[in-house]
C-alpha cells in the first residue's frame, strides 16, 4: 500500500508539476481581470474543503485540479495591480519564478552544509538591502518572516546588548532581576513593535511614549532625558501615513546618551533607495538596528522579513544557538542570526527580486507607486473627498465623511471587486487607506479604481 503510492507519487511527479505551472500560469495571466475580492459563492464553496481526513491517497494531479478549483476563486488577488490594503505588495515575476524553483530545491537554509547555495545567497542578498538601503556594509542580518519577527530579533539583540554591558547575561539568565531598560516609542508606533516588546520581556505598558505630530511623527521637541539603559525605537514610514520620524534629531539626542537605536522600517525604508525621498529618509542609517520587509514595496513573496544590526557579533551573540559560532574565521551560517533553525531558502526570492530589478528598476518601482499615490489624492481632493495625510510616499488616507458613511463607502468598495483598500481610523477619524506597494499597478489601474471610488461615495452620499 504504501509502496504503492509513493510509486504512484514518484511516476507523476513530473505531470503533476506541468499541471500546476499550466494553472498557476493561467492564474497569473487572468489577474489583472479578476475581480479583487473574492465573490461570494468563491467563499461559500470553500465549505467543500472540510471533509474528514481521506483514509485513502489521492491522485497528486487531482489534489492539484482541486486546491486550484476551490481555491483559486477564492484568493484575494494582491497581485493584479488594483489591491491597495494593509501596505502588501504584489510578486515580481523574477520572484515567482525563482519560488518555484526553489520549492523544487527544498532547501533548508539553517546551516551552510545544509544549503551551500542558500547561505551564499544570504550573504549576496544581505550586502545587497544594505547597499540599497544605504546601510553600513558590514552589517549582519536575519532573513526572517516578517517585520513583527525582525522587531523582535533587533529588539531581542538590543535588550542583550544593554544588558550584557551592565554584566548582566540575559541568554542564561534571563530577564527576572535583570537592571531595567527604558523602552522609548513614538505615540503612533505599529502595533507590532508592542508585540516584539512583549515577546522580549518588555511589558507593552512599561514604555515611555512620546508623542507625535498630525503625521504621526515623534515630536523632537517631547524628548526628555533617557534613563541609563534605553532602546529608541523610531519609524520610516507610519504604516498609515507614510510619515518618517526626525531620524538625525533623535539619533543625536539618543546616541549622546548611550542609548540604542532601532528602526522599524518595514516598507518606509525602501524609500531611501530613490533620491526623491532623502528630504525625509536621511538620518536612519545612524541606527543599530533595523527591521523591514522584502514583501512589501520590494514585491517578493511571503514572508520575507528582514533584521538587520550594525554590530553582527551583538546579532549572533543574542542568536546563536551555542558557543559553537562564536569561532573566528568561520563563515555566517544562517541560523544564528535568525530566532528560528530549520525554514525554507528565502533568499533564493529576493535574490532573484533584486538582480532582476537592479538599483535603478527599484527605484522606478519605489517612484512609480509613490506616483501612483499622488494621482489617487489628487482625483479623491479633486472629487471633493478629504485627504487626511501629507502624501509623503505610497500611503494615501481619505475620509468619505463622517464615520459612518466611510465605513459604507470602504465596505461597498471592497464589495465592488474593482480594488481594494482597509479602513483605519486615523488620530480619531475614521478613513480609508490606499497604499500603493505593487509593481503590477498601472495607470489604467489607478484611474479604474479612482473611478470606482468617487462613483461609489457619491452614490452613498446621495442614498
Ligand atoms: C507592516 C508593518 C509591520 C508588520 O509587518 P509584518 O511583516 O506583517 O510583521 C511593522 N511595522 C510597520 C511600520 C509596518 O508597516
Amino acid at each position: 500500500m504504501a509502496t504503492d503510492s509513493k510509486t504512484r507519487q514518484q511516476s507523476q511527479s513530473g505531470d503533476v508539476l506541468t499541471l500546476a505551472a499550466e494553472r498557476a500560469r493561467r492564474y497569473v495571466r487572468a489577474a489583472a481581470q479578476r475581480r479583487v475580492a473574492p465573490s461570494e459563492a468563491a467563499l461559500a464553496a470553500l465549505a467543500m474543503l472540510h471533509e474528514p481526513f481521506p483514509s485513502l491517497p489521492s491522485d497528486p494531479s487531482e489534489v492539484i485540479s482541486k486546491l486550484d478549483e476551490q481555491g483559486s476563486p477564492a484568493t484575494v488577488t494582491t497581485t493584479g495591480g488594483r489591491y491597495f490594503g494593509f501596505v502588501n505588495g504584489g510578486m515580481l515575476p523574477a520572484a515567482l519564478a525563482a519560488n518555484w524553483l526553489a520549492g523544487a530545491w527544498n532547501q533548508n537554509a539553517a546551516l551552510r552544509v545544509m544549503s551551500p547555495v542558500a547561505a551564499e545567497l544570504e550573504d549576496v542578498v544581505i550586502r545587497w538591502v544594505c547597499e540599497a538601503l544605504g546601510l553600513p556594509a558590514n552589517c549582519a542580518g536575519g532573513l526572517v518572516t516578517c517585520a513583527t519577527m525582525a522587531n523582535f530579533t533587533a529588539l531581542a539583540t538590543a535588550r542583550h546588548t544593554l544588558l550584557a554591558r551592565e554584566g548582566w547575561n540575559v541568554i542564561e539568565d534571563g530577564m527576572f532581576g535583570a537592571p531595567p531598560i527604558e523602552v522609548v516609542v513614538g505615540a503612533e508606533v505599529h502595533a507590532s513593535i508592542l508585540k516584539a516588546l512583549s515577546l522580549a520581556g518588555f511589558g507593552r505598558k512599561r514604555v515611555t511614549t512620546i508623542e507625535a505630530d498630525n503625521q504621526g511623527r515623534m515630536r523632537k521637541d517631547k524628548l526628555h532625558r533617557l534613563s541609563k539603559r534605553a532602546i529608541v525605537c523610531i519609524q520610516a514610514g507610519n504604516v498609515n501615513t507614510g510619515a518618517f520620524d526626525p531620524a538625525e534629531e533623535i539619533y543625536a539626542w539618543a546616541h549622546e546618551q548611550g542609548a540604542w537605536v532601532h528602526v522599524d522600517g518595514a516598507f518606509g525604508l525602501w524609500a531611501r533607495v530613490s533620491p526623491r525621498y532623502e528630504h525625509v529618509t536621511h538620518g536612519f542609517e545612524k541606527a543599530d538596528s533595523w527591521a523591514t520587509d522584502a514583501h512589501k514595496w520590494p514585491n517578493v513573496g511571503y514572508d520575507s522579513g528582514l533584521a538587520i544590526v550594525r554590530d553582527g557579533a551583538a546579532l549572533r551573540a543574542s542568536m546563536g544557538i551555542t558557543a559553537a559560532y562564536l569561532e573566528p574565521g568561520s563563515r555566517r551560517e544562517p541560523m544564528h542570526h535568525t530566532p528560528e533553525a530549520s525554514r525554507r531558502a528565502r533568499g533564493v526570492e529576493l535574490w532573484a527580486a533584486l538582480k532582476s530589478l537592479g538599483r535603478s528598476g527599484l527605484c522606478a518601482l519605489i517612484e512609480r507607486t509613490c506616483a501612483h499615490a499622488q494621482r489617487f489624492a489628487q482625483g479623491l481632493r479633486e472629487a471633493g473627498f478629504a485627504v487626511l495625510n501629507d502624501v509623503v510616499i505610497n500611503q494615501v488616507l481619505v475620509s468619505f465623511g463622517g464615520p459612518d458613511v466611510t465605513r459604507e463607502v470602504i465596505r461597498r468598495i471592497q464589495e465592488d471587486g474593482t480594488c481594494w483598500c482597509a479602513g483605519t481610523v486615523w488620530q480619531g477619524k475614521t478613513a480609508m487607506r490606499i497604499s500603493v506597494s505593487s509593481w503590477a499597478t498601472t495607470e489604467e489601474d489607478v484611474q479604474r479604481s479612482l473611478a470606482a471610488m468617487i462613483r461609489i461615495a457619491r452614490e452613498c452620499r446621495a442614498a
